[in-house]
């Protein structure tokens, strides 16, 4: 026992745990006790809080995790110290510590070297690993980000910046709304709470919860729900496979916040070279996991099926390639090419859609018969 006390880093784990605490006992008291506050204060600061909280949240999915551990995107300086400055109040330390450690969870997925395996449990995964001094210690290994001198003024004066950030600010515009306390105790404790177990969610419930459409030998998952909780991570088996895309959901229908922010600031002029994996490469992906998990249910009768999908599957693949050759071709066309080039693309759409509906009549099929 006083081994595993020993193994314990006490700063961390009172924080995590102390601060929600503190935060709803003084809101508790404060509302029972005082009679110095309003309606109007408590939604003006509430409503401020939820924002902030959302805009922390986007700093930390964008900027640590999209732009600093995968370099998806280039950031203009400007939006690089805005994401830095704001993600600094989700008191999650620097970018670059951040960074590193995630990226080893990506080389060391669901191994022991995996600073926050989900084989270790789903507490140990969502918050227990902060707790241990071997977290906190992990060494810093990302060289690129140590060369930009905004992430290393971020990680030299971290504390200060997270003070700043997470509760002077709040409190400072609590201030401004007509109540200081409630700033502090809603947009600086609870609202640090709430955007602490959003981004958790990622390393916890996005490896327990949902599917496996791209790979099945990781615990990575794709959920809606965890999407919604995570502004968009939840497409995470998509993302372990498929890290430096800047999307996690990647029709314009999925819930990802997060892309939609890049691709706002891309608008803006604020961020360029936005990574996509070619969407035959996914499609690839998805179909030989199909395939696998096919072959796994059906033992019996799978073999003549496995054969037809395997040629089927490669067919798809090489139309859809084809298919984004020609639409790049054709924003490139000029004159007669532009018509000879767009009947060549709807008669490949034509195609891959009937390849895809025969794909889905065999796999049907094969089910059935097992
Ligand atoms: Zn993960
Ligand atoms: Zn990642």
């Amino acid at each position: 026992m006083a081994l595993q006390f020993k193994k314990i880093c006490w700063s961390v784990t009172l924080f995590l745990i102390l601060n929600p605490i503190i935060s709803v006992l003084m809101l508790v008291l404060y509302l029972v006790f005082s009679d110095s506050y309003t309606l109007t204060q408590i939604i003006s600061v509430s409503a401020f809080g939820l924002f902030f909280a959302v805009l922390t949240n986007l700093s930390i999915t964008m900027g640590y995790h999209r732009l600093f551990a995968h370099k998806s995107f280039e950031a203009h300086p400007v939006l690089e110290w805005i994401l830095l400055f704001i993600s600094s109040g989700a008191f999650q330390g620097s970018a670059l510590k951040w960074s590193s450690d995630h990226r080893i969870h990506h080389k060391y997925e669901d191994t022991e070297k995996d600073p926050y395996s989900i084989k270790k449990g789903f507490w140990y995964a969502h918050i227990g690993w902060m707790m241990t001094h071997k977290a906190v210690s992990l060494p810093i290994s990302a060289p690129d980000l140590e060369k930009n001198k905004l992430i290393k003024f971020q990680h030299d004066y971290y504390l200060y910046c997270a003070i700043a950030v997470g509760y002077a600010m709040p409190l400072l515009i609590g201030w401004i709304l007509g109540n200081a306390f409630l700033g502090i105790v809603i947009a600086g404790g609870l609202r640090i709470f709430l955007t602490q177990q959003s981004t958790f969610f990622v390393n916890s419930l996005s490896h327990t919860l949902g599917k496996t459409p791209y790979c099945l030998d990781k615990t990575a998952k794709d959920s809606l729900i965890v999407a919604f909780l995570t502004h968009g991570e939840g497409y995470h088996n998509f993302h372990h496979k498929f890290q430096f895309d800047y999307r996690n959901g990647i029709r314009w229908y999925h819930w990802d916040p997060t892309k939609w922010t890049i691709q706002l600031a891309a608008l803006a002029g604020l961020a360029k070279k936005l990574k996509t994996v070619q969407f035959s490469e996914i499609l690839k992906a998805r179909l030989e996991v199909e395939a696998i998990k096919l072959k796994k249910s059906n033992l019996r009768t799978s073999a003549m099926y496995n054969e037809k999908l395997e040629v089927l599957s490669a067919k798809i693949v090489e139309a859809q390639a084809k298919f984004e050759k020609l639409k790049k071709e054709y924003s490139a066309a000029k004159d007669q090419k532009v018509i000879e080039l767009r009947a060549e693309i709807e008669l490949m759409n034509v195609e891959i859609d009937s390849m895809m509906r025969k794909w889905k009549i065999l796999i049907r099929s094969a089910q059935a018969m097992g």
